[in-house]
């Protein structure tokens, strides 16, 4: 079976180098805010371009932390709207209800699957405080054009970099292009711990000492605390994991574009539809969508061929029992692409034949 995700040889890649550094962690005696954390922050800091790395425990509470700091400073309060694209994993909206800010959800485009910047200006009203984008399946989402109606309407602009670590917009890092931006470590990510992780990222010095201190049961000295915060550190394992991994995204990344660039240019089934790419550099390929009108059968299909594939996302938000309020909104081009969505193996371990195979599959549904 060709497997979504190889994990087990993603890590053999780099075993030498991930043992000495999880044996250097064991043999220390210290687990927690040590060296590690310090020596990633920095180096994570250094490879995204942002004066501050803050490590937590996951993705999700990277984001729940942005909007709690900003809560916190007084920037925003419960009831205020933060604009959000429609098709996001749920994560991106958790962090938002979690903080009792009220998510606004705006269509994707079709071809890209990213926030359609033509309407999130229309999406604006005097509550809201801030645009989240999502650089979902690893393509950047930021557009000059978002830039500009954060400047124009004073909002803040906040990145789910979750699943696009390494990608680029116009020679910068996603998660640099905004004000904050939260990214997860989650082991399946382009660039995963050996459990949960995450970090913020950001320019501003004050937001930083903030996230800092809500992930830290809101201390801001040792016993004395000004927020109520909570246990949401990252571990010092995962840290030391981490930084020997971020040494190998950009070849890992390169190696991602190798298999989608195949993809692209061999995928010849008009039933199948392959991403659109306008800039490569933009693109760090987390998933390879493909769409299909016939999704559930092409599924089917695929497995029966030994291809293993995924979902992302088979119900959108707003049709989530968790939501229920959302329940009959219409979102006819977020719910198109739920219907249609599959996404392919993708790793920087697959080899070239069991590319070509997939390709040679696909072409025969
Ligand atoms: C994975 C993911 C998250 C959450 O990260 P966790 O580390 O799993 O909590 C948030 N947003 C998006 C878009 C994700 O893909």
């Amino acid at each position: 079976m060709i497997k979504f995700l190889d994990l087990q040889k993603v890590t053999a890649k780099y075993a030498d180098e991930i043992h000495e550094a999880v044996n250097r962690v064991v043999d220390s005696g210290w687990y927690l805010q040590g060296r590690e954390n310090e020596r990633f922050e920095a180096d994570y800091s250094r490879y995204i371009g942002t004066k501050h790395t803050v490590g937590c425990a996951n993705g999700l509470d990277a984001l729940v932390w942005i909007f709690r700091a900003y809560v916190e400073m007084g920037v925003m309060k419960p009831g205020d709207e933060v604009i959000v694209p429609a098709n996001t994993y749920i994560a991106s909206i958790l962090a938002i209800t979690e903080n009792g800010l009220k998510p606004v959800l705006v269509e994707p485009r079709l071809d890209t699957y990213q926030i359609d910047d033509s309407l999130v200006e229309a999406a604006v009203t005097p509550r809201t405080r801030a645009v989240l984008i999502v650089h979902l399946y690893g393509q950047c989402a930021y557009t000059d054009r978002i830039g500009e109606i954060c400047r124009k309407h004073g909002l803040k602009l906040v990145e789910d970099n979750a699943q696009a670590h390494g990608c680029l917009f116009k020679g910068r890092k996603t998660g640099s292009l905004g004000d904050a931006a939260g990214h997860s470590f989650y082991p399946g990510k382009n660039l995963g711990a050996f459990g949960d992780a995450g970090a913020v990222t950001t320019d501003d010095d004050r937001l930083a000492a903030v996230v800092r201190a809500v992930a830290n049961y809101g201390s801001t000295k040792k016993y004395v605390f000004k927020y109520c915060g909570r246990n949401s550190r990252l571990d010092e394992i995962q840290a030391a994991v981490l930084d020997v991994k971020l040494r190998h995204l950009d070849e890992d990344v390169a190696l991602r574009k190798e298999v989608a660039r195949y993809y692209i240019e061999h995928i010849v089934n008009p039933a199948v539809v392959t991403p659109k790419v306008e800039d490569w550099d933009a693109h760090v390929f987390h998933i390879f969508t493909v769409r299909c009108a016939e999704r559930d059968r092409l599924q089917r299909y695929l497995t029966e061929n030994g291809v293993q594939t995924i979902i992302h996302y088979p119900i959108p938000p707003h049709k989530q029992e968790c939501y229920k309020e959302w329940n009959s909104l219409s979102f006819p081009v977020t719910e198109r692409i739920h219907d249609e969505e599959l996404s392919l193996p993708m790793s920087p371990v697959m080899t070239r034949e069991e590319v070509e195979k997939v390709v040679e599959i696909i072409n025969k549904f």
